[in-house]
């Protein structure tokens, strides 16, 4: 017999990658019994009804919170205050309300002022994407074997975090829970930064007027390929990153230029006991990761853990994903 719906009437408030992904895992696992989404443009809440991805769409975001039992805000970073001001006064008692959010403190402080009394504000992170937005791209499977991070406050309800830690898990994520202020120095380091590099790399690799654009293409099998994968994420999204993670990336941005700072200057002088000591130590890095089972040696990076979980959605959902 399947398990009975962890919630009564989950509202998404915002259906692209993400949304998209939570509507069709819930659907697919029966975690909800009422899925109601809505969208801030009218093309994109037929698309979510055509796609049949939730049971009612709302015009608004009032509207679809109404009686929601759980509600999660999945629009960018910088639009989740406007949301939370809108929804505020339409939340039932007793609610959880989360978000999905790649940034926490900056949406924690525009969202929070916003959540009454009585209504559990839980912020969330699925750290699983792809470089593809819109209901169109979100899949069931996204969330297999990926970390959700969550950074309730300190005198949140153990027992809202616990339900929403389960709802999570049941889509086949692993719950990690620490501080907003944490979360995003740890991004900034694992994801913002390398995300900074690549749109970067990118950009200096075409604009070096000697060396040609089929060119870059044909030898582009080794990092650059990936690079220029990174850089193919969405803008908005990737804007609203930096805005709102200032001071996390200029922290990490700071010890990232001393480090290659050192390393230009062992390249420029030809230092190659640097040179050597440098790469050595930062291989016996990546080893150590693997002899401890933080990571596999297979190109695949965000993984909870080295072994795969068995999998957690129904046929015929399951099929794997890109990150
Ligand atoms: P998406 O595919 O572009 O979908 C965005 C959704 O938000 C759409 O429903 C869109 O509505 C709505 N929206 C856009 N601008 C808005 C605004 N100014 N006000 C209200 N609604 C707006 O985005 P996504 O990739 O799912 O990302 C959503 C959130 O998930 C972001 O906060 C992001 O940081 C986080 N996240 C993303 C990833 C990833 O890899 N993509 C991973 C983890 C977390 P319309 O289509 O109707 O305009």
């Amino acid at each position: 017999m399947a398990p009975a719906p962890a919630f009564d009437r989950m509202a998404l408030i915002g259906v692209g990658l993400i949304g998209g992904s939570i509507a069709r895992a819930a659907r697919a696992l029966g975690s909800v019994r009422t899925i109601v989404a809505t969208s801030r443009s009218e093309p994109t809440r037929q698309r979510i009804r055509e796609l049949g991805l939730a049971d009612d769409v709302a015009d608004t975001s009032a509207a679809a919170v109404t009686g929601a039992d759980l509600v999660i805000v999945c629009v960018p970073i910088g639009a989740c205050g406007a949301v939370a001001r809108e929804i505020g006064p339409h939340l039932k008692p007793g609610a959880i309300v989360s978000d999905v959010g790649s940034v926490k403190a900056d949406v924690v402080r525009a969202m929070a002022p916003h959540i009454p009394a009585g209504v559990h504000f839980i912020p969330g992170h699925p750290v699983a994407g792809t470089e593809d937005s819109g209901p169109d791209a979100g899949f069931a499977e996204l969330f297999i074997n990926r970390w959700c991070i969550l950074t309730p406050a300190k005198d949140a309800d153990p027992s809202a975090v616990e339900r929403l830690s389960q709802f999570w898990k049941a889509f086949g994520a692993s719950i990690e829970i620490m501080s907003p202020e944490h979360h995003d120095l740890v991004l900034a380091v694992t994801s913002h930064v390398p995300h900074l590099i690549a749109y970067n790399i990118v950009g200096t690799a075409f604009d070096l007027r000697h060396v040609t654009e089929s060119e870059i293409l044909k030898y582009s099998a080794g990092g650059f390929r990936d690079f220029t994968r990174i850089a193919a994420s969405d803008p908005t999204m990737w804007r609203d990153i930096f805005l709102h993670n200032r001071e996390a990336v200029l922290e990490v941005l700071g010890r990232f230029n001393e480090d290659l700072s050192t390393l230009t200057r062992a390249v420029r002088n030809g230092d190659a006991e640097t040179l050597y000591k440098v790469f050595a130590e930062r291989r016996a890095i990546r080893r150590g990761m693997i002899q401890f089972n933080l990571d596999s040696p297979a190109p695949d990076f965000q993984q909870p853990d080295s072994k795969p979980k068995a999998d957690p959605i129904p046929r015929p959902y399951a099929a794997s994903g890109d990150d």
